[in-house]
């Protein structure tokens, strides 16, 4: 067991490594990792409209991730297809900027050990019905089209997604007070 002395120490030099300015898209940057990876996550406007704002930040909140970054924001159509621009070809696509600039989302940056991973198996499959009683598009929707949160799909992809949805000073560093009792 840990003095509080200690704790408080690895826990002061865990929240000094997080440096904000590493979100930045820097190409001979490296990205965070361990406690420090990053996520993001947006509850896209079905999620806003059906009032599930609070029981999707919980799940996260609960977990032991730290909500690092959160805004409620109405994304423009220019932001959109930069954010799914890899979906650029796909016949979906227009129907799916204009479903995500069609009211606000709550964007927000989640950090913690392989977040990236977990908060995709947290949300589940992209098609609701391949997803699992327990994660979140298993729980609360029905159709791929609309599917209540975004989730970026990799480390890289994160990087890029945080950089674009939020400037480095909309980042917080911060010490969890429960973080011992969450890792080693
Ligand atoms: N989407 C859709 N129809 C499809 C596939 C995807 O409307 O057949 C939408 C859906 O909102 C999905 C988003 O496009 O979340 C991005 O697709 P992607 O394959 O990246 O899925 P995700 O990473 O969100 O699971
Ligand atoms: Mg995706």
């Amino acid at each position: 067991m840990l003095s509080p002395g200690r704790a408080l120490a690895q826990l002061v030099s865990r929240t000094l490594d997080c440096d904000p300015s590493l979100q930045l898209v820097h190409l001979n940057k490296a990205p965070c990792t361990g406690v420090n990876e990053r996520t993001f996550l947006a509850i896209k406007p079905d999620g806003v409209q059906r009032h599930l704002i609070g029981e999707i930040i919980r799940r996260f909140e609960k977990k032991g991730f730290k909500l690092v970054g959160m805004k409620l924001m109405q994304a423009s159509e220019d932001l959109l297809k930069e954010h799914y621009i890899a979906l650029y070809d796909r016949p979906f696509y227009s129907h799916l900027v204009k479903y995500m600039s069609s009211g606000p989302v709550i964007a927000m940056v989640w950090q913690g050990l392989d977040v990236v991973k977990t908060a995709r198996a947290m949300i589940g499959e992209t098609n609701p019905a391949d997803s699992r009683p327990g994660t979140i598009r298993g729980d609360f929707c029905i159709e791929v089209s609309k599917n209540v949160i975004h989730g970026s799909d990799s480390i890289e992809s994160a990087q890029r997604e945080i950089s674009l949805w939020f400037h480095a000073d909309e980042l917080m560093c911060w010490a969890d007070s429960t973080e011992h009792w969450i890792y080693e």
